[in-house]
């Protein structure tokens, strides 16, 4: 018994092992194992047997490369190392209100293709989603002569409460249950396995690995499109909470028994700030009989309509309170403001920065940097791409410690 549970601990301190390197030589580009040995201050041997490892999976490849190191000799060919970008294919899936973006990426990270396909309902049956997302992915491999057998992994990004670990979905503003089980559905139509992740948190990876983030230990990412989201990175990682429930932005509670939000609950920072509380308002103040859209009342408040100038700064001030808060509990480096162009410049503005400086905490330091980020869909895909690549890279090297054993 203490034996088998001494060989599975050191299974999993190879696989942790295996994983750093992976994730180091991912980071670099190329790198020699000596070099990998030192900056992960673990013994060259032990080294050699976990690339040797990632080598037969296939995970990795060397190259020959002149070296520029001042301790070996000048012309030396010297062996580096870089993964082996042939060895899988992914897709990032980002599933917004109006379409579905998918990106094919190789397992370097490259982009083979991205594809978009609209989307007639913005919520669906589960099974209905889950037969969408393989047609989608269907017509998106094909775009790239490739066919879904080729897939190793897809990683699918919605709005809502994610518990990312087990595929469980506890709400989602694109289903029309609560509580879903995505796994079994997902693996009915895909032959390859399959990740869901709340997007905001996407956005934050991809932040932190293409975008602004580059770099920074601790940041936040706030996702503004048709509701409001948060991706929070601390210490160089993604924070979801125990549940998978953590970082609820826009259930932030702004207003004793507020506005209705989507999520069924009242006062919600999203219920007076995200794209359909918006459209409420403006539409009910109005008494417009046509339907109206985020960039009619953009239009709207442009042209001068007082409304309109209300309702946008109204959102405002609500969402400059929500980000001083953010503040307050977080202190982080710097906060991100992520969506499409020119859609949310009204949540950006001296006045609502005036408002973010006025609620946090008074101290004889800067605030923390807030900086925009103007992203589309295929940014979003291509974060989930990224957590893709991460969960195939996971999966590949417990394969490999099975066969091991
Ligand atoms: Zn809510």
């Amino acid at each position: 018994m203490l034996k088998s549970k001494a060989s599975s601990n050191a299974t999993d301190q190879r696989n942790v092992t295996r994983l750093r390197v992976l994730e180091k030589i991912r980071a670099t580009g190329t790198i020699s194992r000596i070099d990998i040995a030192s900056a992960l201050e673990t013994s060259p041997a032990t080294i050699t047997t976990a690339t040797a490892d990632l080598l037969s999976a296939g995970l990795i490849e060397e190259i020959e490369s002149e070296t520029s190191s001042k301790s070996a000799r000048r012309g030396r060919p010297r062996v580096q190392l870089k993964l082996n970008g042939a060895s899988h294919l992914i897709a990032g899936v980002k599933v917004a209100r109006q379409q579905v973006s998918v990106i094919l990426v190789d397992f370097e990270g490259t982009e083979i293709t991205s594809y978009t396909h609209p989307l007639d309902q913005a919520r669906m049956a589960p099974d209905a989603f889950a037969k969408k997302i393989r047609a989608v992915l269907d017509q998106a491999c094909a775009s790239a002569n490739r066919s879904l057998a080729d897939l190793s992994g897809v990683c699918i990004g919605i709005a809502g409460l994610i518990d990312a670990n087990q595929n469980f979905v506890h709400w989602s503003s694109s289903l029309t249950e609560r509580n879903v089980d995505l796994s079994p559905l997902l693996s009915e139509v895909l032959p390859c396995p399959a990740f869901i992740e709340n997007d905001a948190n996407l956005v934050a990876k991809a932040e932190q690995l293409f975008g602004l983030g580059k770099g920074l230990k601790n940041f936040l990412v706030v996702t503004i499109e048709h509701g409001i989201g948060l991706g929070i990175v601390l210490d160089g990682k993604l924070y979801r909470g125990e549940r998978g429930c953590g970082a609820e932005f826009g259930h932030l509670k702004v207003q004793l028994d507020g506005a209705l939000c989507q999520c069924g609950q009242r006062g919600c920072l999203e219920a007076y700030v995200g794209e359909y509380a918006l459209i409420r308002e403006a539409t009910i103040a109005s008494e417009a009989t046509d339907p109206r859209t985020l960039v009619d009342i953009l239009a709207a408040a442009k042209a001068g309509d007082a409304r309109s100038i209300s309702v946008l700064a109204r959102a405002g001030q609500m969402f400059g309170m929500g980000v001083s808060n953010l503040i307050n509990l977080f202190d982080p480096e710097c906060i991100i403001l992520s969506g499409a162009r020119g859609r949310f410049d009204y949540l950006h503005s001296d006045e609502v920065m005036a408002r973010v400086q006025n609620g946090v905490v008074s101290v004889d330091a800067p605030l923390p940097e807030i900086k925009v980020n103007h992203w589309g869909d295929s940014m979003w895909a291509k974060g989930a791409a990224a957590y893709g690549i991460e969960q195939v890279s996971i999966l590949k090297v417990r394969e490999l410690a099975a066969h091991a054993n």
